[in-house]
């Protein structure tokens, strides 16, 4: 992924001068590569043979005792704390990443720390986990991730040392896409034109256009923005129009509903709107509302995404949203004035 080696390279900077910190908050837009990018660090740190290889700096040598256990994806000095089944990273996993941070390593010469995503610790738990940024033990490395626009609290952040990953332009994740795809089997191989489709879904995120082909990501996503169109014109149910909502989750359900309502932002100021086969809903209700709209559906949906930490029904919030968006129909207006 190409696109990383700009970070790639400050990392590697900051090792060379032995400025790496205990805690490195990796920030990114969804899909970029900061998992990834979180794995290629720690087989780096726990390898004992580092091999230099020209510009691209010192590489796991694959080959060694530490780097097999890293292959085999059993390594017991790395572990990984990511939402289970809630949304959220619990304060009972943060409590066993403490543990993990005082105790001695098995195998390496450190412990590796990652934690999937950081805007994802609620209060409790990232109260929980100050200790341990605040005082690390010599031989951790704690890397966070976070998702762009999603907040991380800033006793956290200010503990952290960050790295921001750059997403591709367009014809580099094009690229890269197009070679991702032609390994996939040639009845499961998307069209150049899927691929452009996921890609401008994507924003361009080059791996989660890939998750969008390789799932039912887009299917739902056309049945959620034709009952989306639909119930806008009074043809359909709210309950009946959020059921595709429902079908991808919560958590994509309210993306896209982002999506659109900054696409809605976007267009009201002049802007060119990222997701094209919704321009024309979005386009006729900016022009029929005064720009903070898109702001307050905007601020309902950070919201809702707050309360999923309280595991709301998915298809409570879908409708919740679904009326909100209703109210922006001129109609709607006229009816309710
Ligand atoms: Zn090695």
């Amino acid at each position: 992924m190409p696109w990383l080696e700009q970070a790639w390279a400050s990392l590697q900077k900051r090792i060379a001068e032995n400025r790496l910190p205990h805690a490195l908050l990796v920030c990114g837009e969804r899909g970029v590569g900061k998992r990834r990018f979180a794995d290629a660090l720690a087989s780096l740190l726990i390898c004992d043979a580092l091999v230099g290889s020209g510009n691209q700096g010192n590489q796991p040598c694959g080959e060694c005792k530490q780097c097999e256990l890293v292959g085999a994806g059993t390594h017991p000095d790395i572990r990984l704390y990511t939402p289970e089944k809630s949304r959220m990273i619990k304060i009972d996993q943060i409590r066993a990443l403490s543990a993990f941070a005082v105790s001695s390593p098995q195998v390496g010469r450190r412990k590796i720390a990652i934690i999937d995503r950081a805007d994802q610790l609620n209060i409790n738990s990232a109260n929980a986990l100050l200790k341990t940024l605040e005082e690390p033990s010599d031989d951790v490395v704690l890397i966070l991730l976070q998702e762009s626009g999603r907040p991380v609290l800033p006793t956290i952040r200010s503990r952290c040392q960050s790295l921001l990953i750059q997403s591709p332009q367009e014809e580099e994740a094009a690229r890269w896409l197009s070679t991702e795809v032609m390994k996939l089997d040639e009845q499961e191989r998307p069209t150049a034109e899927q691929c452009a489709r996921a890609l401008s879904l994507a924003a361009n995120a080059p791996r989660l256009a890939l998750e969008y082909l390789s799932g039912e990501f887009l299917a739902q996503r056309d049945q959620a923005l034709d009952g989306f169109r639909q119930f806008m014109k009074g043809q359909i149910t709210v309950g009946e129009a959020a059921k595709p909502f429902k079908a991808m989750g919560l958590d994509a359900a309210l993306w896209l509903f982002e999506r659109w309502a900054a696409d809605l932002a976007r267009i009201g100021v002049g802007g060119q709107p990222q997701d094209p086969d919704a321009v024309d809903m979005l386009g006729y209700l900016a022009r029929n509302n005064p720009p903070w709209r898109a702001h307050q559906l905007l601020d309902s949906i950070h919201e809702a995404r707050s309360a999923a930490v309280y595991n709301v029904n998915p298809e409570l919030e879908a409708s919740r949203l679904l009326i909100a968006w209703q109210a922006l129909m001129p109609s709607r207006q006229r009816t309710s004035a």
